[in-house]
């Protein structure tokens, strides 16, 4: 008798899974577990252009285990020769303005010309619901299956400077995988603009023709921050609306001091649905990247980046040790009580506990 044959226990040999994972520009995570590539493979795979490797080192990236921090360091090192080589865009704009309409238009008409595009996104509300802007599989369909594009939801993480920093590294992968435009999407809110803006070369933002007064409510910071402000949905009966609210921020904008790149703001109006206007917004880019590439302000400002991206993780790298040591965590926690209790004031209580921390580290 087979004793195999007759155990309950044994194991149906079952259907062989594919080897190979999807090509498509959507790359779930899970592939990433299945085999452990070493840095040097993942490398050349970005280099040779492979989606797959490029999906992998951006979740080693993300990754909070401290096992992967290493090897995503020796990989983005490995990446940085091929890096430096696209334009970086931001694109902001409230939720409903139609950014992904838009990318999806606008990066449909890039590959188009023969460009490669990334789409990544920070996405500060990803952080508190582990939802994702670009999570939504219904956004951007079209770019989606482009195997000239590759678009990546935001990461999640505790805060937005973790987040802003695995995008940062992001788009240094890209670049090395071939990507030579990168947009970075972000919704309006929280801080989110400022530390898109502080990584790419290009800042649009994105509005709507409201009401009339079509200042109201912009944060003034984002105003400042904007090197295009495209009106979208200038399409139907929406054109005339649209074009008067680009006279009032064509007006606005005059009134913003001069910009240190010497480029002055554009307002243009466009059509994520017809398209009018998309084409013309790659041009405001084009005119702006040969200014300020003339003018050197292109690479001042590549490297005030990279210096403030230094100074940043070193920021969030002491936090992180700071709050994480054990004996730390638990002072804080005992001082939190005495704080409350009037017992200590909170400027002494933050002194003692950093001594503390300075005198054991
Ligand atoms: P997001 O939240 O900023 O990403 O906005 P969506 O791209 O999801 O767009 C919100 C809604 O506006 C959708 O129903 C789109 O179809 C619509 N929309 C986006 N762009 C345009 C446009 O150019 N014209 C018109 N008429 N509708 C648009």
């Amino acid at each position: 008798m087979n004793p195999k044959k007759q155990s309950a226990l044994n194991e149906k040999a079952g259907i062989a899974q594919p080897e190979n994972i999807s090509t498509s520009s959507v790359v779930t995570i899970q592939n990433f577990r299945k085999v452990k590539p070493s840095s040097n493979d993942l490398i050349a795979g970005i280099v040779n252009h492979d989606k797959v490797a490029l999906s992998r080192a951006i979740t080693l990236v993300e990754s909070t285990n401290a096992n992967h921090f290493e090897q995503a360091n020796e990989v983005i090192n490995g990446c940085l020769p091929y890096a430096n080589k696209s334009i970086r865009i931001g694109i902001t704009g409230v939720p409903g303005v139609g950014k992904s309409t838009f990318i999806e238009a606008f990066g449909t008409f890039l590959t188009s010309i023969g460009k490669k595009v990334a789409v990544l996104a920070i996405d500060p509300s990803s952080t508190i619901s582990h939802g994702s802007i670009l999570g939504d599989k219904t956004r951007m369909e079209e770019l989606v299956k482009n195997k000239n594009a590759y678009i990546r939801p935001s990461a999640s993480g505790e805060t937005l400077g973790g987040v802003a920093r695995k995008t940062r590294e992001t788009i240094i992968l890209c670049e090395a995988c071939g990507f030579d435009v990168i947009i970075i999407e972000t919704v309006g809110v929280g801080q989110s603009e400022t530390a898109v803006h502080s990584m790419v070369d290009f800042f649009l933002l994105l509005k709507i023709s409201g009401a009339g007064d079509e200042l109201q409510g912009i944060k003034r910071g984002i105003m400042e921050m904007a090197d295009a402000i495209i009106i979208n949905k200038a399409d139907g009966d929406n054109i005339k609306k649209a074009n008067l609210a680009k006279v009032e921020f064509n007006r606005a904008l005059h009134l913003f001091p001069a910009k240190n790149s010497g480029w002055q703001p554009v307002v243009s109006t466009c059509s994520a649905v017809t398209n009018d206007g998309i084409e013309n917004v790659w041009q405001i880019i084009e005119d702006y990247l040969k200014l300020t590439k003339e003018n050197l302000y292109f690479d001042k400002k590549r490297q005030d980046q990279n210096q403030y991206w230094m100074l940043e993780t070193i920021n969030e790298n002491l936090k992180n040790h700071f709050y994480n040591h054990p004996e730390i965590a638990k002072l804080i926690e005992d001082n939190k009580k005495a704080v409350q209790e009037n017992e200590i004031s909170p400027f002494d209580a933050a002194t003692r506990l950093l001594n503390t921390y300075l005198n054991k580290s």
